[in-house]
């Protein structure tokens, strides 16, 4: 989501004049796009500020903006806190840069973190700054309306708002007519798109089936969805559609219904089960991923280790896991206590790990010796002979290179894994 927020500020800036480099020391204007999400993301954007505030006393001229998340959640206390950011501008404001550059010309600290209603920076074409020119996101959605009791989403990225559907299919026709492959159209709670205009609905299988009708040689995916709002004519759509790609990212965050309710994520552990079993049943070769959190206010070794035996059910191909988080503000914070002690935590979220790392190894396993239409998107890491690409599950997947280019749609025969990716021979 920040990089594709960072394409947006890019092209803002682009027409102003600047162009990017790659280079920090040549740099006139640096902005960190932050994230809030956790404690730790926070400490590391600080890390990182100390950098720049080095780099500014050698260069008085030199302007640093803090932007997104964090600047959304601490507001002018930052300008107090860090007295060399110039400017601190909330993830809605992205329209306003120039103009807060120019008023930060004379030496005064700006600050807009106003957040919007309506803000979907739908008429900008982003800048994209990936590396392959081959996937790239489309952002459609912003905000998110949940307010999971954990987390500080809805307090910095405001409301839930859905992106004009027209101004979306442009930019994926941009997109293909620069020669990319693969889009990932991207939300808080992508599936929960909505768009609404007079007489006029689309949802967001509509959406998702008018992306995808663009060209067979479009690769669709999406994140991050709401397992609320997973329903039967999305996996449908997803099911019936060659080109949306069979895999789901499907955050369930904690196997135990009674913590999920305090968590406030709105679907019980046999709700969700559910869900995956209606995945299953349409797409049996769905890829599945998941995040979870460990240690979660009052959690109890029962509810943890329904967490485990939720995975072990589900078998994931892949999960993001983390140590509960306490962030301020968040109703976990003002009425839960952070109570599971760290050393817990730091135990629990090892067993998941450990659990994650044998279902990855096991699901890889099964695909040795199956054929997978992949998509090329880089030169090996290790060896310049060597290639990888995705498959539509979204596992990587590394072969020799022989003739195959970046963009190519190859098929590969999986002969090996490790957990992390497949090795295989082109068919
Ligand atoms: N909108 C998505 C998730 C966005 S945040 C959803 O609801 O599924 C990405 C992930 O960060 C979450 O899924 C959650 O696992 C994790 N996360 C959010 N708040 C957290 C916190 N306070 N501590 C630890 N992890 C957190
Ligand atoms: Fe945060 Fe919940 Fe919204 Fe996801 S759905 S962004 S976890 S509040």
């Amino acid at each position: 989501m920040n990089v594709s927020d960072s394409e947006v500020v890019v092209s803002i800036l682009e027409k102003e004049g600047y162009s990017l480099t790659e280079n920090q020391s040549e740099a006139d204007l640096i902005f960190v796009n932050t994230c809030s999400i956790r404690d730790h993301a926070e400490k590391r954007v600080r890390n990182r500020m100390q950098e720049f505030k080095h780099l500014k006393t050698k260069k008085p001229n030199l302007k640093i903006g803090v932007l997104g998340c964090m600047a959304e959640r601490l507001k002018t206390t930052l300008l107090e806190e860090e007295k060399f950011v110039d400017m601190v501008v909330g993830p809605d404001a992205y329209r306003d840069l120039p103009n807060l550059i120019k008023e930060t010309e004379d030496g005064r600290q700006m600050a807009n973190v106003v957040l919007s209603l309506e803000e979907t920076y739908a008429d900008i074409t982003p800048v994209r700054l990936d590396k392959n020119g081959v996937s790239g996101f489309i952002s459609i959605m912003r905000g998110c309306d949940n307010y999971c009791s954990y987390c500080v989403v809805p307090y910095t990225r405001g409301h839930e708002r859905s992106r004009d559907p027209e101004s979306i299919l442009a930019e994926a026709q941009d997109m293909l007519d620069k020669g990319y492959k693969e889009v990932t159209l991207l939300g808080q709670n992508v599936n929960s798109f909505n768009w609404k205009d007079g007489g006029l609905k689309v949802g967001f299988s509509d959406l998702m089936k008018m992306v995808a009708a663009l060209s067979p040689d479009l690769r669709v995916r999406f994140a991050t969805s709401h397992p609320k709002d997973i329903s039967d004519e999305l996996i449908e759509t997803i099911a019936a559609t060659r080109n949306i790609c069979n895999s789901i990212h499907l955050p369930v965050q904690s196997g135990s219904t009674s913590c999920l309710k305090r968590m406030k994520r709105v679907y019980s552990r046999e709700w969700y089960l559910n869900r995956i079993s209606k995945i299953k049943e349409l797409i049996p070769d769905c890829g599945l991923s998941t995040d979870i959190i460990c240690g979660f206010s009052g959690e109890t070794d029962e509810e943890h280790q329904h967490t485990l035996s939720l995975m072990k059910e589900v078998s994931y191909d892949y999960a993001f896991m983390f140590k509960y988080s306490e962030r301020p503000d968040t109703f976990a914070a003002n009425k839960m206590p952070d109570d599971v002690p760290e050393d817990l935590k730091g135990a629990r979220l090892q067993e998941v790990i450990a659990v994650q790392q044998a279902s990855s190894l096991h699901n890889n396993k099964q695909d040795i010796g199956k054929v997978f239409e992949v998509l090329v998107e880089n030169v090996s890491k290790r060896s310049t002979e060597q290639m990888s690409g995705r498959t539509q599950q979204n596992k990587v997947m590394v072969f020799n290179r022989m003739e195959t280019k970046i963009g190519d749609y190859i098929m590969v025969k999986c002969t090996d894994c490790t957990a992390a990716t497949l090795l295989g021979e082109i068919v």
